[in-house]
């Protein structure tokens, strides 16, 4: 039975509430890959303390051990909210003009980091692997290494990483990528992301590879690898079979009441391309009048991460653009665009992907994107909806059969839109085939696998072959 220790930012079970109140994508994979292994799974508790004790709280929750710490409201502010949230996050996505650079939240992530490793040293024992997710922990190797650490650590960024051109504009870029090096094996979801990860080596610090996925720092060897995080595949579809998922299905498929639904889900977030998808929407609806009435967008999208301005805006904005696309083509019995902000459980949105003629998955920049394998997985392999998706999405790096669009341009989501409406079931069936192969096996458990196998320091598991 394996010996692990997963760390990230908030441990999601713990704090539901506060996850969708600090806009953290749920982080369902590590949740299913997780189960039946025997591993404590640690991280901030969700919950704010007035002072900053340290003192763990340990709780077993669905079979699952958890050990999670409360922290201060200058940790929340600049760890979590700040550095995090307005500094890493806009940047890892290309967003340096979103990217808020602050003095103090630099300082209040670093603490966060050490308090976090501080808090977690004492239950590390010496054949405990230990394994951390995501751009809030990129310091966390290189404290517990402080405080005398020797396991293997290894890091997985579920986020994209930046061409050096953007990362350069960080302050202090430097010093946070060596103390990524403390890691023992670093995993990103694509090649396209390692690749600028080791560009970024070579370019600012002169580090390269001695092998294609090794490079050596202070006498250390460190394990860069692309390994792009799957779904629980088989899970999701049991999902479709709960009463709820069934019952969104029906309520779906009433409501469209023949019409095709285009779907889209996600958090209301920059980085998903939400205006530029309505625009495209808007180009086919001018484009295709004779095509108005017989189709409709559910764009479901609750509001995250509230109290930082750019999300206001982007709220503001698609409030306007939905409010002015349904002006311009309303009829009395129809609404072109349902544009929802309230969340959906797992269940309701598995049944409403089944019921969707298409899935628009269009962000600007994503790592992975899980909903576009989670409309995959929840398709009718008889009568499957299409999948139409960003380039600029780790998982179209995986997912070759979708139709791939550039998400910046109006005129080629319009088009997409019009192939998948007119494609024949044949084709949809071929392609949806493919799709699900690869979303069933390489999923959460292949990748929770395959990362685990690199930490142990042992080369049994092949590399992923779909990475280009
Ligand atoms: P991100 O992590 O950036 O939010 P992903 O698509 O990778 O984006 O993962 C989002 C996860 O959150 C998926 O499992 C998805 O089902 C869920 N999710 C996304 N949007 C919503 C929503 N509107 N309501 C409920 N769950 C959502």
């Amino acid at each position: 039975m394996e010996r692990l220790i997963v760390i990230s930012s908030l441990v999601h079970a713990l704090a539901e509430g506060e996850a969708e109140a600090h806009g953290g994508g749920l982080p369902q994979p590590i949740v299913s890959a997780m189960a039946g292994r025997n591993a404590l799974w640690f991280g901030w508790s969700g919950k704010v303390t007035e002072r900053f004790t340290g003192s763990l709280k340990l709780e077993c929750c669905d079979g699952m051990r958890m050990a999670s710490v409360d922290l201060d409201a200058a940790d929340i502010d600049e760890f979590v909210n700040g550095y995090a949230n307005r500094t890493l996050w806009p940047m890892l996505h290309g967003r340096t003009d979103l990217a808020e650079f602050e003095r103090h939240f630099t300082d209040g992530y670093e603490r966060g980091n050490s308090r976090l490793a501080r808090s977690i040293m004492p239950l590390i024992e010496e054949d405990h692997l230990v394994w951390v997710h995501d751009y809030p922990l990129f310091l966390v190797a290189n404290e517990l290494r402080a405080l005398g650490c020797d396991n293997r650590i290894g890091f997985f960024l579920h986020t994209p990483w930046p061409h050096r051109s953007i990362l350069t504009a960080l302050p202090d870029h430097a010093r946070m990528v060596q103390a990524l090096l403390c890691y023992d094996v670093i995993g990103f979801q694509t090649e396209d992301y390692r690749q600028a990860f080791l560009d970024y080596l070579e370019s600012e610090l002169g580090i390269s590879p001695i092998e294609d996925d090794l490079i050596e720092f202070e006498g250390r060897c460190i394990r860069v690898l692309a390994l792009p995080v799957g779904i629980d595949a088989a899970e999701y579809r049991d999902l479709l079979a709960s009463p709820e998922a069934r019952a969104s299905h029906q309520a779906s498929m009433e409501s469209a009441n023949g019409r095709s639904m285009i779907a889209g889900v996600d958090r209301l977030d920059f980085s998903k391309g939400l205006p530029q998808r309505f625009a495209g929407y808007d180009r086919f609806l001018s484009a295709r009048p004779d095509m108005q009435e017989q189709i409709f967008l559910l764009q479901i999208a609750p509001p995250a991460r509230n109290d930082i301005p750019c999300y206001s805006h982007i709220r503001e904005e698609l409030e306007a653009l939905s409010g002015r696309i349904n002006g311009k083509h309303a009829t009395s019995n129809w609404v072109p665009i349902r544009y929802v902000n309230r969340e959906h459980s797992r269940q309701q949105l598995a049944g409403i992907f089944r019921a969707a003629r298409i899935g628009l998955v269009t962000p600007l920049q994503d790592g992975m994107n899980l909903v576009a394998k989670e409309f995959v997985a929840a398709q009718d392999p008889e009568n499957p909806g299409v999948l139409i998706l960003s380039k600029f999405t780790g998982a179209a790096a995986q997912l070759k059969e979708a139709l791939t669009i550039n998400p910046f341009s109006a005129d080629e989501l319009a088009e997409a839109i019009e192939q998948a409406l007119k494609m024949p079931v044949a084709e949809r069936k071929r392609r949806w085939r493919s799709l699900y192969d690869i979303v069933n096996r390489e999923d959460a458990a292949w990748w929770c696998d395959s990362f685990l196998q690199r930490l142990r320091g042992s080369s049994e598991i092949e590399r992923p072959v779909l990475l280009s």
